[in-house]
């Protein structure tokens, strides 16, 4: 009996661990590396204001802030 745990049980257990350990490295690397990323800055063409690439309204190659003055021109 013990030895059919020892022999299922142990093989079994250690695949889980590696398991479990795996996802455990690999969702620390995606947290250090969602941290490392650097956030683009551009800055708006009408009011030269910085702001996040992503919160940016590119119009025609040229990045604008959401200020209504500066996309009136555009
Ligand atoms: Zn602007």
């Amino acid at each position: 009996m013990n030895l059919i745990i020892a022999g299922v049980l142990a093989p079994l257990a250690y695949l889980l661990l590696r398991l479990f350990f795996k996802s455990l490295v690999i969702s620390f690397l995606n947290k250090v590396k969602a941290q490392s990323e650097v956030k683009e800055m551009v800055s708006c063409y009408e009011c030269g204001v910085f702001i996040d690439k992503n919160d940016a309204i590119k119009k025609s190659n040229q990045y604008f802030c959401g200020k209504k003055e500066c996309l009136r021109n555009v």
